[in-house]
């Protein structure tokens, strides 16, 4: 047998059902691996001191469960990873940043109380992009995370703590938040299965906010399994926060399928490294093989959607941040007056990234320019997500490769720009709120390592079984 921190969630709710190990069995193995490897990829902001005493909780809940003849959960007892933007009550929360370095949650995100009733084991907090704003992870203020497969490398961000957990073996499974890539890219470049739901699928309530009309919460996992297992879990309307909503909202076609997947070939001719387009033609003709008919689609907005997401998103940030004004939360730095005290306590707790986002978000937003970015921006958006309706009511998915390259050196890209570029296939579905996950597509290799590289596969708004589905083909 595998170590049992290498088993899938699957594989590993299988043998706790039958006895055959136990939550604490589980714990250790992971607090094992996080003991040899933390250090040196940076992986955990913080380990909970309690893992072992969860995981024991657990035992005795499944002990009591199966004396009373009652089905345990699957997620019961399974060591899970948690980005540092979920608030768990009594925790230390940072998102990674300066500003929220000491800042302890006062409640527990609806997605962490869902899978506390579920019993799942709270392993720790994990590394990220500041605020979320970032694709490698080197954003983050208490240094970058490596990534697992080649240290040099960067795990992928925002969520590159989370996915590294997962990919290193320190965790079964983690949440991360994705607002324009950040559970998609980081699986593509860790070798991960990474989701993000249908906007409205999973309460934002708890997570700390970034661009709220493009957040979600979703899973990363080893298979696709255990990424619709945790997804079930922390699905669901919730009376917190108002912009999430039930499956009966959404008249999406769900399965069964037509089995016709699209391809938006006049995306793909320039950008994309060659090997990573090859294995993406790869799993297409896999695809096929299995009976799938291939169809070439239009989105004429589509070569937007980067520029749309780098108005709206930062429009949104600096709302968001505007809460951090060294009062109400976190740091908080004296100057000579209120104002001051503001300017101090922002300057000294947010980093560059942020910064910048937060002085774009408010020139778009400013009275001057409001109708020529935010203005124009919006209304690109809801010809993309029109677009994105026509296609998908005449194919099942719409399939690109999740990023145009394999996982990045650490340093490679020091302007801002080129990072931006990583997120031009992922911002889209969040742009328009459709479903996407990205699945392994198979390796590439730079300087003689192999580094995986991810398909993405977008779905109809509540189609999120389609995704499931035809990730489970890919993957097999
Ligand atoms: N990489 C993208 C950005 O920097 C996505 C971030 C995210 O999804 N949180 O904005």
């Amino acid at each position: 047998m595998s170590n049992l921190n290498e088993l899938s969630i699957t594989e590993a709710a299988a043998k706790l059902k039958a006895g055959e190990i136990t939550a604490v069995d589980l714990a250790r193995a992971c607090l094992a691996e996080i003991e040899k490897k933390n250090k040196d990829l940076n992986i955990f902001l913080e380990v909970f001191d309690d893992v072992i005493a969860q995981a024991g909780a657990a035992d005795a809940r499944r002990k009591a469960e199966s004396s009373e003849g009652k089905e345990s959960h699957p997620l019961l007892g399974i060591p899970l990873a948690i980005k540092d933007n979920i608030l768990i009550e009594g925790r230390k929360v940072s998102a990674a940043s300066k500003m929220l370095e000491n800042y302890t949650a006062t409640y527990d995100a609806t997605v962490i109380k869902k899978l506390k009733e579920a019993g799942a084991v709270f392993l720790g907090r994990t590394n990220m992009d500041e605020f979320a704003m970032g694709g490698s992870t080197e954003n983050s203020a208490f240094g970058p995370t490596k990534n697992p497969l080649d240290p040099s490398r960067v795990p992928g961000g925002s969520s590159g703590g989370s996915a590294a957990a997962v990919a290193a073996h320190m965790a079964l499974g983690s949440l991360g938040t994705d607002t324009g890539g950040s559970i998609r890219e980081p699986a593509a470049f860790c070798g991960l299965v990474g989701f993000k739901p249908t906007y409205g699928k999973v309460s934002r309530s708890g997570l700390i906010a970034m661009g709220s009309s493009l957040d979600q919460a979703g899973p990363l996992a080893h298979t696709v399994a255990d990424a619709e297992l945790l997804f079930n879990t922390i699905k669901g309307k919730d009376a917190l926060d108002s912009t999430s909503l039930d499956q009966s909202q959404w008249q999406g076609r769900t399965l069964p399928l037509q089995k016709r997947v699209g391809v938006p070939r006049h995306l793909l001719k320039e950008g994309v490294e060659s090997d990573v387009l090859q294995k993406f033609e790869e799993s297409l003709k896999q695809l096929q093989a299995k009976g799938y008919e291939l169809v070439d689609i239009e989105l004429p907005s589509a070569p937007l959607a980067l520029s749309v997401y780098y108005v709206i998103m930062p429009a949104e940030v600096s709302s968001n941040l505007a809460r951090f004004d060294g009062v109400r939360y976190g740091l908080s730095v004296k100057g000579e007056n209120l104002f001051d005290d503001y300017a101090k306590s922002r300057a000294a707790g947010f980093g560059p990234e942020v910064r910048r986002r937060i002085m774009l978000g408010t020139y778009v937003l400013s009275a001057g320019y409001y109708d020529a970015y935010y203005g124009k921006a919006l209304a690109a958006r809801d010809k993309l997500t029109e677009e994105f309706k026509k296609v998908l009511a005449e194919v099942d998915a719409i399939a690109v490769p999740t990023t145009p390259c394999p996982a990045i050196k650490i340093g490679e890209k020091s302007d801002p720009l080129s990072m931006y570029l990583l997120d031009i296939f992922t911002v889209t579905a969040n742009i328009t709120g459709n479903p996407a996950i990205s699945v392994p597509m198979g390796m590439v290799e730079r300087e003689g390592v192999q580094l995986p590289v991810g398909i993405q596969l977008t779905a109809a708004h509540g189609a999120e079984d389609i995704l499931f589905t035809i990730g489970k083909e890919v993957e097999a």
